[in-house]
């Protein structure tokens, strides 16, 4: 067991694309880490540096209080689960996972209590006889955890292990593998593409984009308070709405104006908004899904209500999504499914103005 620093890490590829731009992470021993964010964002490449498997170009990693750099990837106590999990064909599931202990001269009898112990953990000790090919997709996932789970490793570092997996079988395993996290008591780091991993296996979360971090923070914070308009839109689904507008100022309170509709801001809102100097600006309005409401279903008071036409509605059994044309501007309510709302015509919509965040409109930068 053992926690990480990453301190400055810069990864320049030899054809002299910069993949990854100062990373700079502290990980608590048994923290589970999720690296999260689009395709190409450098988070497969930061995982491989931290593996050993990718040189770091500069920058220092620590595992425990030793500098690693140049230690080489069997030396340094992590073990790596890979999307195509690539187990021996030939070999049972034992051998494949005693494969790696063998190599290490280990003892028989600690191979075999090493393996059955690991069998047990993740409830195959009765496929232990069999060969890969005798197995569903989701077994042969949990074979190539008990291969690095045997290793004892003081690090597990997960490279999206579930997106082989159809959606049913990813949600499951995605709650073995938190369960395998609480049973471990070891650090995790796990990288995705898929917001909602992040969301629920995290107990940190670092957002990606561009080879650059974009927040550090556990998932509450990185929903509630994200910290750019990238963060605010990746992190959520569906995304947050965005809407341009210009702040305007009333009676001492800030008001959002956009196409001759009013959202007014709460008044501590409208304070911060003030002392920023963002009062006469247009700036960007971010309200998520489910803190919009259908007008009539709620209350009379009619200020802060949008009118809208209902675009498509989508009916998902506990819940509807109104795709919403918010006058010229694409919205997505996420509303009561007994909702009344029909294609083409206009319904009213409120905001819950406690939920609303503000994001510059230059530096795309959340101002609250
Ligand atoms: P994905 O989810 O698609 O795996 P990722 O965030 O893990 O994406 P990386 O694999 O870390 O992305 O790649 C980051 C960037 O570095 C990409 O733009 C990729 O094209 C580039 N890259 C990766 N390997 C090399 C290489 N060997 N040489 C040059 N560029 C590379």
């Amino acid at each position: 067991m053992a926690g990480l620093n990453l301190k400055n890490i810069e990864k320049v590829y030899p054809n002299g694309f910069h993949a990854v731009h100062d990373f700079n992470l502290d990980i608590e021993d048994k923290e589970f880490i999720v690296f999260v964010g689009p395709s190409g964002c450098g988070k497969s490449t930061t995982l491989r540096m931290i593996a050993g498997l990718e040189e770091i170009s500069s920058g220092e990693l620590y595992i425990g209080e030793n500098i690693v750099n140049d230690v080489a990837p069997k030396d340094r106590d992590i073990a790596m689960v890979f999307q195509n999990y690539a187990l021996y064909p030939h070999m049972t599931v034992f051998d494949n996972m005693a494969f790696g202990l063998k190599l290490r001269k280990m003892p028989k009898d600690e191979i075999n209590q090493k393996v059955t112990d690991a069998a047990r953990i993740l409830g195959i000790e009765n496929l232990l006889k069999r060969k890969p090919k005798q197995l569903s997709g989701g077994q042969r996932q949990r074979v190539a955890l008990g291969r690095a789970i045997v290793r004892n490793p003081k690090v597990f570092l997960m490279d999206e292990p579930l997106s082989n997996l159809d959606a049913k079988l990813r949600v499951q395993m995605r709650a073995e593998i938190s369960k395998l996290h609480q049973s471990l008591q070891t650090t995790f780091i796990y990288v995705t593409h898929d917001q909602t991993e992040a969301m629920t296996m995290g107990t940190r979360i670092v957002v990606m984009k561009d080879g650059f971090v974009q927040q550090v923070a556990d998932p509450q914070t990185i929903y509630k308070h994200p910290s750019n308009m990238f963060v605010a839109s990746f992190i959520g689904s569906p995304q947050m709405n965005f809407i341009e507008c210009t702040l305007k100022e009333e009676n001492n309170n800030v008001y959002a104006e956009f196409k001759g509709n009013k959202v007014t801001l709460s008044a501590e809102n409208s304070k911060t908004l003030k002392d920023l100097g963002y009062v006469n600006k247009e700036v960007v309005l971010g309200i998520r899904p489910e803190n919009m409401f259908v007008h009539s279903e709620v209350s009379d008071n009619k200020d802060n209500v949008i009118e809208t036409n209902v675009q498509v509605t989508e009916m998902l059994g506990s819940e509807t999504y109104l795709h919403l044309d918010m006058q010229n501007q694409n919205v997505i309510a996420r509303v009561d499914p007994s909702t009344k709302a029909e294609i083409g015509k206009n319904i009213n919509i409120g905001f819950d103005i406690t939920k609303i965040h503000i994001f510059d409109k230059d530096t795309e930068k959340a101002v609250f």
